[in-house]
């Protein structure tokens, strides 16, 4: 276990402290928010959100019993609405499946991370880092979400080689960290911030709070 890999987190924490992840109300707002946010920004996935709160439909029940065109309707702000619409239905099916459907939280208790962790990569269009987000802050399970952000920020770090797989990725996070889910939950958060403001496309090095121990400003 390397102690680089905390010591990043510590000093964005010190930077930028708690980030306060996820915006959900109840593990299937957090699971629903999962699947909206797929290629899109959050701001868009906030106002599908607002528009499936309105008609009263973030609860699986109700929204397992929507027809396709009425919650494509209600998620359109998100875009991909007739794909996400789908995926969301997919996801109530297996919710149903696993009988949690009025409770998903409940779907900790069913079985080991590992084997959950597959489950949900079974259902159509929920991939690695969405099954991820779900156990991470729906669950409260200890898997670490990588996104783009963690690939761009690491690899600017020298802690990635050029490409690596999610999992071979995934496996670095888990075995340089303690498996804490809530030290996963705020270090995605904070890669996500750190990613959004200084190392962006063209990085903003000056702004950083990684400015000394990046190696792009060590040559
Ligand atoms: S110093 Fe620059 S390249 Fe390094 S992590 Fe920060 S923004 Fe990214």
């Amino acid at each position: 276990m390397s102690p680089v890999w905390l010591q990043i987190y510590h000093c964005l924490l010190a930077h930028w402290g708690p980030q306060h992840w996820w915006p959900g109300e109840t593990p299937f707002e957090v699971m629903v928010g999962a699947i909206l946010t797929q290629n899109t920004a959050w701001t868009n996935v906030e106002r599908a959100m607002a528009n499936l709160r309105a008609a009263e439909a973030l609860d699986g029940v109700t929204m397992g019993e929507l027809s396709d065109a009425a919650l494509a309707d209600l998620i359109r702000p998100a875009g991909c609405f007739n794909v996400k619409a789908h995926r969301l239905r997919a996801l109530c099916a297996y919710l149903g499946q696993e009988a949690v459907l009025d409770n998903p939280g409940d779907l900790a208790s069913r079985a080991g991370l590992p084997e959950l962790r597959r489950r949900l990569l079974a259902v159509p269009g929920i991939g690695e880092e969405s099954a991820d987000a779900i156990l991470l802050y729906a669950l409260g399970l200890p898997s670490f979400v990588v996104d783009a952000y963690t690939r761009r920020i690491f690899r600017r770090l020298g802690l990635l080689a050029d490409g690596m797989s999610y999992d071979a990725i995934q496996s670095l996070f888990h075995n340089h960290l303690p498996r804490d889910p809530q030290l996963y939950n705020e270090y995605h958060a904070l890669i996500v911030q750190l990613g959004k403001t200084s190392c962006r496309p063209q990085p903003r090095c000056a702004t950083c709070p990684l400015e000394n121990r990046c190696p792009r400003n060590l040559i």
